[in-house]
C-alpha cells in the first residue's frame, strides 16, 4: 500500500526522537528500507483486515517474503496488543524462535526480551512489557497447561505450519478447543450479565466462577484469533481442518534455478559435498553457497575438513568463510550466518534442515543438497523411537533448491540421481505418524483429555501408537488402571518439561536419596555431547576424558565432568552461579566475572569440555531443581555411594535395558531389537553382562548411547511390574 504503516511511523518516530549514533540511524533507515522491499509489505492493509475478519486465517507465502518477521509487527501496529494482551509466534525449531525474535527486536528497534521476546525450553527471554512472543511450539502447548484459556493471548500465529512437527499438531486441536471455549464464555458472560442484573446476581461471583486465573474477564472472553502460516501450496488440509477457514496467498519472489543432479549415486555424500563446494568456489560467479546436512557433528567435521582444505588454496583465489548454523550453537554465532561475507569473500553456510524454510539467509546463490534429513523414527510395535537419517521428500528438496533463487536465478546441486528424486515420497509425513507418543500422551491426559483417540487430530496417529504409548506411561506408573492420570506421579510427571521417563526419574530418585545425581544425569541427557574431540587431537583429548571416567559407565562419568566443573567456578568465585560465569550479555561486563569467566573457559579448553553445552547444562538442572522443590521434595545426594545411583538408574530407565548375548552382541530387553554399544560410550569395547541407556540411534546399525552397567536381577526388584522374576534370571538368553 502506498501509505506507510504505523510500525513504519513508530520506527521512524524513535529514530527522530532518539539521539543514535550516525551509524545506528543509517542501519535502521537500512532495515527499514529492506522491510519496505519485502513482498509482504505491499499487501499489509489487506490481510490486517483479513485476520480482522477471520477467526481463524491461513496465510500461505513462499519462504523469505516476510511471514514471520512482519506479519507479526503489523498485527502489532493494529492493535492486537492493546491492553496488556499478547500475541504468541509459534516456531518448530528454536534456532529459528531466538534469531527471528532478535531480527524482529532490532527492526522496532527494541532490545530483545522487552516489547519483542522469545521463549525456549529453559530459556525464557521475555518481560512483562513483552508483547509479541515467539516460542517454540512444545512451549505453547506447556503454557496451555498453566493456562487453558491462554487468556494472555489475543492471537496466536502457528508459524511453519507445513513442517507438521508434532507439537504443531497438538496445538491445532487443542487451539480450536480454546477457540470454541473463550467463544462460549463470552457468549456466557454476555447472557449472564443481563440475568444478573435482573436477577440480582453478583457479577462478581459469576467472575469468580468463570476465572481460573488472575487476568481480568473481559480479556479472557475475547476471542482467540489464530493465524495458520505456510510455505507450501497445499492449504486444503488445513482449510478443512479449520472449518473451512480463508487462505491468503503472499505472492513471492523466486528466480529459476538450475537444478544438477549426479549420474551415479555417491558413494559418500561428505566428500560428494565436499568436492561439489571446491568445484563451485573454484568455477562459480559470486554468491555464498548453502549446503543441507544432517546435525551438529557432521557440521563440525565438515567445517574442518573446508577450512582445511580452504587453507591449502592459491593466495590468488578469494577467501572461503565457513559459517555453522544448529541448535546448540550460541546465539550470537547463529546470527553470524546472516552477516554479509565480506567484499572477495565466499561465505559457506553449513545448516541443518533449519535453513530450509525456518531461516531465510540473503545472498545465497548455490545450494548443495545431499538429500538427508535427520529425523525420529518411530516403531510402534516395538515401542522403540529413534534417530534416524533418512531421504528427504520431494516437497522439502523443492523448498531447499528455492533457497538458491531468492534474489535472483541460482543453482542448486542435488547429490543423487534424477532417478532417486523421482522415487523420493511427494511430502513429508507428520511427524506425530512417526515418533512416541508418550510426551503428547501425558500432556493430553494432563488437559484432561482422557479419550486420546478420540482427540481432534488433523492427522490421527495409528491406533497401535496411542496404545503403545498408553502402556508406556501405565509402565512408568502415570496412569492409573482406568487410564486416568494418576496423582501424585502423573500429575507430577506432567509438570515437568522433560519425556515421561526422564519425569519419572526425577521422582524417584528424591525417594532413593540420589536426586542430586539424578539432576545432574537428566540435564547433562538434555544438551548434546558435552565431550569435544577435534580430529587433530584425538588422543589428547582421550587422556582428558580420562581423568572423569567411570568404570560403572556414561552417567557417572557425565555426573563427574558436572562435579569438577561446579568445582572449579566455585573455586574461581563464581559460586553457585557457576552458569552465569560465562554469560557475555551487558550485566556481566565486571573484571572479575572476566576473570572468572577466563578461568572455566580455559579449564574447558584444557579438559576437551564443550563450553557452551556445560552451561546449558548448568542452567538446565537450575530449572529443574525449580520444579522438584516447587512440588515440595528434597534434592538430596548420595555422595560417593555410586551403587545407590546405579540402582536408581535401573529402577527409572528399566525400559531401556540391554542385555549381552552369547555371540556378544546385545538385546534391548523391551523391544527384543539386537542392538551395540556405541563408540563414543566409555564402556564401548568391555563387556558388561547388562546395561541401561538413555539413547538409541540407528546409522547402517542400531547403537545405544548413554550407557551404564547395571545387574540384571535389579531389573525383577526394582521394576517387577515390568519384569517378571524368572525371566532374567537365566544368564545371556538368545
Ligand atoms: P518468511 O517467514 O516468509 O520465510 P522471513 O520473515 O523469515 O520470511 O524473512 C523475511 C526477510 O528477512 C528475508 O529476506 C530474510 O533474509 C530477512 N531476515 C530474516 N531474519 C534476518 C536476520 N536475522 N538478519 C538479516 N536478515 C534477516
Ligand atoms: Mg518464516
Amino acid at each position: 500500500s502506498a501509505t506507510p504503516s504505523a510500525a513504519n511511523e513508530a520506527v521512524g518516530k524513535r529514530k527522530a526522537t532518539t539521539l543514535l549514533p550516525q551509524t545506528r540511524v543509517t542501519k535502521r533507515q537500512a532495515l527499514l528500507n529492506q522491510r519496505r522491499a519485502l513482498p509482504i509489505a505491499s499487501v499489509e492493509s489487506e490481510l490486517v483486515n483479513h485476520v480482522k475478519k477471520n477467526e481463524t486465517l491461513v496465510v500461505i507465502g513462499e519462504t523469505g517474503s516476510g511471514k514471520t518477521t512482519q506479519l507479526p509487527q503489523f498485527l502489532h501496529s493494529a492493535g492486537f496488543c492493546k491492553g496488556g494482551m499478547m500475541v504468541a509466534i509459534t516456531q518448530p525449531r528454536r534456532v529459528a524462535a531466538i534469531t527471528v525474535a532478535t531480527r524482529v527486536a532490532e527492526e522496532m528497534g527494541v532490545e530483545v526480551g522487552q516489547e519483542v521476546g522469545y521463549s525456549i525450553r529453559f530459556e525464557d527471554c521475555t518481560s512483562p512489557s513483552t508483547q509479541l512472543k515467539y516460542m517454540t511450539d512444545g512451549m505453547l502447548l506447556r503454557e496451555a497447561l498453566l493456562d487453558p484459556l491462554l487468556s494472555r493471548y489475543s492471537l496466536v500465529v502457528i508459524d511453519e505450519a507445513h513442517e507438521r512437527t508434532i507439537h504443531t499438531d497438538v496445538l491445532f486441536g487443542l487451539l480450536k478447543g480454546v477457540q470454541k471455549r473463550r467463544q462460549a464464555a463470552s457468549t456466557a458472560t454476555k447472557s449472564s450479565k443481563k440475568k444478573a442484573a435482573t436477577t440480582g446476581v453478583a457479577l462478581k461471583d459469576l467472575q469468580n466462577l468463570l476465572t481460573t486465573s488472575k487476568t481480568p474477564l473481559e480479556k479472557k472472553n475475547s476471542a482467540l484469533k489464530l493465524v495458520v502460516m505456510s510455505a507450501t501450496l497445499d492449504t486444503k488440509g488445513f482449510c478443512e481442518y479449520f472449518n473451512g477457514a480463508e487462505a491468503v496467498y503472499v505472492q513471492g519472489r523466486q528466480f529459476p534455478v538450475e537444478i544438477f543432479y549426479t549420474f551415479t549415486p555417491e558413494a559418500d555424500y561428505l566428500d560428494a559435498a565436499l568436492l561439489t563446494t571446491f568445484q563451485i568456489h573454484l568455477e562459480e560467479i559470486p554468491g555464498d553457497i548453502l549446503l543441507f546436512l544432517t546435525g551438529q557433528e557432521e557440521i563440525e567435521s565438515m567445517e574442518r575438513l573446508l577450512k582445511e582444505r580452504a587453507s591449502h588454496l592459491s593466495p590468488k583465489v578469494p577467501k572461503l568463510l565457513v559459517v555453522p548454523i544448529y541448535a546448540a550453537l550460541p546465539s550470537e554465532q547463529q546470527m553470524r550466518v546472516f552477516q554479509p561475507a565480506p567484499d572477495g569473500t565466499r561465505k559457506v553456510i553449513l545448516a541443518t534442515n533449519i535453513a530450509e524454510t525456518s531461516l531465510t539467509i540473503p545472498g545465497i546463490r548455490y545450494v548443495i543438497d545431499p538429500g538427508l534429513v535427520k529425523a525420529r523414527a518411530y516403531n510402534p510395535r516395538t515401542g522403540v523411537e529413534s534417530l534416524e537419517v533418512v531421504p528427504v521428500s520431494k516437497a522439502q528438496a523443492r523448498q531447499r533448491s528455492g533457497r538458491a533463487g531468492r534474489e535472483r536465478p541460482g543453482k542448486c546441486f542435488r547429490l543423487y540421481t534424477e532417478d532417486l528424486y523421482r522415487k523420493l515420497e511427494d511430502s513429508t509425513v507428520p511427524e506425530i505418524k512417526r515418533c512416541n507418543l508418550a510426551n503428547v500422551v501425558l500432556q493430553l491426559k494432563a488437559f484432561g483429555i482422557d479419550d486420546v483417540l478420540g482427540f481432534d487430530f488433523m492427522d490421527k496417529p495409528s491406533r497401535i501408537a496411542i496404545v503403545k504409548s498408553l502402556e508406556h506411561l501405565y509402565s512408568l506408573g502415570a496412569l492409573t488402571d482406568e487410564g486416568k492420570l494418576s496423582d501424585p506421579i502423573g500429575t507430577r510427571m506432567a509438570r515437568f518439561p522433560l519425556e515421561p521417563m526422564y519425569a519419572k526419574a526425577m521422582l524417584i530418585s528424591c525417594e532413593m536419596g540420589c536426586s542430586e545425581e539424578m539432576l545432574a544425569t537428566v540435564s547433562m541427557m538434555s544438551v548434546d555431547s558435552v565431550f569435544y574431540a577435534p580430529r587433530d587431537k584425538l588422543q589428547e583429548a582421550n587422556n582428558a576424558r580420562n581423568r572423569f571416567i567411570s568404570a560403572d559407565g556414561d552417567h557417572i562419568t557425565l555426573i563427574n565432568v558436572l562435579r569438577h566443573y561446579i568445582q572449579e567456578a566455585e573455586e574461581a568465585g563464581a559460586g553457585a552461579g557457576a552458569g552465569e560465569a560465562e554469560d557475555t550479555s551487558s550485566n556481566s561486563n565486571s573484571n572479575e566475572n572476566k576473570k572468572v569467566f577466563k578461568r572455566i573457559r580455559s579449564w574447558c579448553t584444557a579438559n576437551f569440555i564443550n563450553a557452551r553445552s556445560l552451561k546449558r547444562a548448568v542452567d538446565i538442572q537450575k530449572q529443574i531443581r525449580g520444579y522438584v522443590e516447587g512440588m515440595g521434595l528434597t534434592i538430596i545426594s548420595c555422595g560417593d555411594d555410586m551403587l545407590s545411583f546405579r540402582r536408581c538408574l535401573a529402577a527409572s530407565f528399566f525400559l531401556n535395558a540391554a542385555r549381552r548375548q552369547l555371540d556378544g552382541t546385545y538385546r534391548a530387553l523391551a523391544s527384543g531389537q539386537s542392538v551395540a554399544i556405541h563408540p563414543s560410550s566409555v564402556l564401548f569395547g568391555q563387556k558388561p553382562d547388562c546395561v541401561v541407556f538413555n539413547e538409541l540411534v540407528r546409522t547402517n546399525r542400531s547403537y545405544i548411547r548413554n550407557i551404564t552397567r547395571v545387574d540384571s536381577l535389579w531389573l525383577p526388584e526394582l521394576a517387577p511390574h515390568y519384569y517378571a522374576a524368572q525371566a532374567l534370571n537365566t544368564p545371556c538368553q538368545s
